[in-house]
């Protein structure tokens, strides 16, 4: 991993990279219609409709810059440690060209993006992760980049919302890729600390290593309908329980009804639920924003 040091914050506004196409969104093209209700959709209803089904609402993924541009204000999001790069610290075969292809791919050269911006007026630290990115692994440069978005955070006395997509730790980067868990866990405290809101949206999927690191350890937790997250697989878990485990145990409304989820909300509605949250806490916490 390159680094400059936490001063090295890219201050300056960026142009969005080329979107390209979620391998989801692939199959829409070919086929015009959603996996959930097979229905025809159009690429203009999807963009209107935040690229949910207007009819089963079935949320597809979204890539982290089209999350951006539906959650942040228009024009205002500045890039945070975009400077970081992966490495390959245990020589893993074929990785660096695995990065490649993930970075053509996606036009990110990470997993995760995180940002200055403001959020329904209010300033804040967004970090955005992205599954098309090695299926949004945690390798250390990941993990550095949310520690240092809630180190950001918390040094300018800002909230902090954090959008997670993952398929959890990333296997090339072996215990470095692990230890990112301890790490941005005791990040959070810092957060703590300084008395500033970390609110956690929870996109499909969220899984292993991130869900049971700094997914879980927001003041709010949030969820998208429909959304996938669990620490291991059904057969795992029924496994080690010695229990049947229900069809719909790795979905939000699932975890939802136990406590775990604060609220699941619609996408066409999480930019005003956040603007809310970030109007109540942020007054509560007595911080900018
Ligand atoms: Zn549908």
């Amino acid at each position: 991993m390159k680094s400059k040091g936490i001063q090295g914050w890219i201050r300056g506004r960026i142009e969005h990279p080329v979107q390209k196409k979620h391998d989801e969104r692939l199959l829409i093209d070919e086929t015009h219609s959603c996996p959930s209700c097979h229905r025809h959709l159009s690429a203009q209803e999807l963009e209107a409709t935040l690229y949910v089904c207007p009819h089963c609402q079935h949320h597809f993924r979204l890539t982290a810059w089209e999350r951006i541009r539906f959650t942040a204000d228009e024009g205002v999001f500045q890039e945070l440690s975009s400077e970081i790069e992966t490495a390959n610290p245990l020589e893993f075969p074929d990785y660096e060209q695995k990065l490649d292809a993930a970075f053509r791919k996606t036009g990110i050269k990470e997993a995760v993006v995180t940002g200055l911006c403001r959020v329904d007026g209010h300033e804040v630290v967004l970090a955005i992760m992205d599954f098309r990115f090695i299926g949004g692994s945690m390798g250390a440069v990941v993990g550095e980049k949310v520690m240092r978005a809630m180190l950001v955070a918390a040094e300018q006395k800002l909230p902090l919302i954090v959008f997670t997509s993952s398929g959890g730790a990333r296997m090339q980067e072996g215990i470095l890729s692990l230890m990112q868990m301890a790490k941005t866990a005791v990040a959070t405290q810092a957060l703590d600390k300084a008395r500033c809101p970390y609110f956690v949206v929870l996109t499909d999927p969220t899984t292993a290593g991130v869900l049971a690191s700094f997914a879980m350890l927001g003041d709010v937790t949030l969820a998208e309908p429909g959304a996938l997250m669990r620490f291991a697989g059904a057969r795992v878990v029924a496994g080690t329980i010695r229990e049947k485990v229900p069809e719909n145990f790795p979905l939000s409304q699932y975890h939802y009804e136990r406590g775990f989820i604060d609220l699941i909300v619609p996408r066409q509605d999480m930019r005003a639920t956040l603007g809310f949250l970030l109007r109540t806490h942020v007054q509560a916490a007595g911080g900018k924003g």
